[in-house]
């Protein structure tokens, strides 16, 4: 059975947070592709137009342009609209009927879950796997019995992963402890400030600068 990662964001821009959350979850979980699937605009952020779709698809497929494994999903931005995840796993479900697919995020957005649609049924209609984050806590007290009995919590348990548990699990992880956020790097870049270049994959940072972006 094939084993597929979703991992949606806005990706504005891509950071090296985001790039090493996909480099420690292929080998960890075995996956045979993880995907980017950036939003066509993230309907619970809605206090900022994102950058062009083009712009932000260009700098993921250029950040991940050396890994076999790591790709970009173009899903959600082909619809030229808002998309829920609710609706996107329903379709990632008809795209991949043999696959195992998890869907990849954050220990912030996993604080902020009941704000999204349907939010119950996006944990439990398909497996998670939620990785820690820098200055965020991982509390499992904001979500229901029924979502708490499936969480996995991987945190110290050296490479175990999901070997022996059912199908739509919600895996909790700290393989990944990388500290960037992308509204930081959008703010050191608009300050002129290049310290957070530090944060980007070189080719972002190149591409960022020739089309003007974050000014
Ligand atoms: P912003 O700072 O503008 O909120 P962001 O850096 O969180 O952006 P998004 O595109 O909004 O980037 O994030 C996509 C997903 O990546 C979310 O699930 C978020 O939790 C996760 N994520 C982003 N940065 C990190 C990080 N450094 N560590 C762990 N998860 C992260």
């Amino acid at each position: 059975m094939k084993r597929i990662a979703y991992f949606g964001g806005t990706f504005d821009p891509v950071h090296n947070g985001h790039l090493s959350i996909a480099r420690s979850l292929v080998p960890l979980f075995r996956l045979d592709r993880f995907f980017f699937l950036p939003a066509f605009h993230a309907p619970h952020k809605s206090d900022r137009e994102p950058t062009s779709a083009f712009h932000r698809f260009a700098m993921l497929s250029l950040a991940t342009r050396s890994d076999p494994a790591i790709a970009v999903s173009t899903l959600e931005l082909e619809k030229g609209e808002k998309r829920y995840t609710i609706d996107t796993l329903s379709e990632l479900r008809l795209l991949h009927p043999e696959a195992k697919v998890f869907f990849v995020m954050g220990a912030d957005s996993w604080a902020d879950i009941r704000t999204w649609r349907d939010w119950e049924d996006v944990l439990l209609s398909s497996n998670h796997i939620i990785v820690t984050r820098p200055g965020y806590e991982i509390g499992i007290g904001h979500v229901t019995d029924a979502v708490r009995e499936r969480i996995v919590d991987l945190r110290a348990a050296d490479g175990t992963t999901d070997e022996n548990s059912k199908d739509k699990m919600i895996y909790i992880t700290d393989a990944v402890r990388y500290d960037a956020s992308a509204t930081e790097v959008r703010d050191d870049l608009g300050d002129g400030r290049l310290d957070n270049k530090e944060d980007i994959p070189a080719e972002v940072a190149n591409y960022i600068e020739k089309y003007e972006l974050y000014r």
